[in-house]
């Protein structure tokens, strides 16, 4: 499949309203590498993640995708160059069945069929549960399903905020599983928010710690997240 897109963040600023919350960040994520974003909860992690998939106005700074600037792109259109945005929350359509919501992430594309059975060699659990309305899932699996009909639109930057919240500690195993697996067979680019330093450590290359809509630090996840001292310090 193709390879991961590159993601350029520089001096972003952006908001709600009046509200300003990032205050010129900049992030440079190398195509097909995986960065965490970590940082205390009001910090502004999911207000990038936003911002990147075009959901919040870029009121300063740019956002580059590849070589294209995106910055003032609509969701929509970002959606199409390849990012694909996997918000905190279960986003499932509860009546449809889990192969609708699946058929549904493909937006529209002709090979939809042979994306479904692809995707379901990495997610089989799914497998059994495709004529299931997305509401009788538990709530782990609508997560697995949220995440698995992302991926039917073949991201190729992919954002997840916060994938394992309520998830148990069983079906979190399984989706870093998974994740990981994606990210060595589909080459994508991703962008994570995680409060599991642990699991952010294992799936990401770098870390940048954001405190106050700032970037204060970006170093190898491996070394930031094992700085006990600097975790203890920004994290609580
Ligand atoms: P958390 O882990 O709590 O989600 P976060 O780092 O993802 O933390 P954001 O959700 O990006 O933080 O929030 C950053 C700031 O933006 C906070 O001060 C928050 O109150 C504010 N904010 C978030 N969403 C909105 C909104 N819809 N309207 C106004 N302010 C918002």
């Amino acid at each position: 499949s193709e390879a991961g897109l590159g993601l350029v963040v520089e001096n972003l600023v952006t908001g709600y309203g009046s509200i300003e919350v990032l205050h010129g960040v900049s992030i440079n994520v190398e195509p097909g590498s995986a960065v965490a974003i970590v940082g205390s909860n009001g910090a502004g992690k999911s207000t990038l993640l936003r911002a990147v998939s075009g959901l919040l106005p870029v009121l300063a700074g740019s956002i580059t995708l590849g070589s294209h600037d995106v910055s003032s792109l609509s969701p929509h259109k970002i959606a199409r160059a390849g990012v694909g945005h996997i918000p905190e929350g279960r986003q499932v359509l509860q009546r449809l069945t889990v192969r609708e919501n699946l058929i549904l992430g493909a937006q529209g594309s002709a090979d939809a069929p042979e994306r479904l059975d692809a995707l379901l060699e990495t997610f089989p659990a799914l497998r059994d549960k495709l004529g299931q309305v997305g509401g009788q899932l538990s709530g782990g699996q609508q997560q697995m399903l949220a995440i698995a009909r992302a991926l039917m639109a073949n991201p190729r930057l992919i954002l997840l905020d916060e994938p394992t919240v309520g998830l148990s500690p069983k079906l979190t195993d399984e989706l870093y599983y998974l994740l990981a697996r994606i990210r060595h067979e589909w080459k994508a680019t991703f962008v994570l928010v995680e409060q599991n330093i642990a699991l952010a450590a294992d799936l990401t290359d770098q870390a940048i710690l954001l405190q106050r809509g700032r970037v204060i630090r970006t170093e190898p996840s491996k070394s930031l997240m094992h700085d006990e001292d600097l975790l203890k310090a920004y994290l609580t």
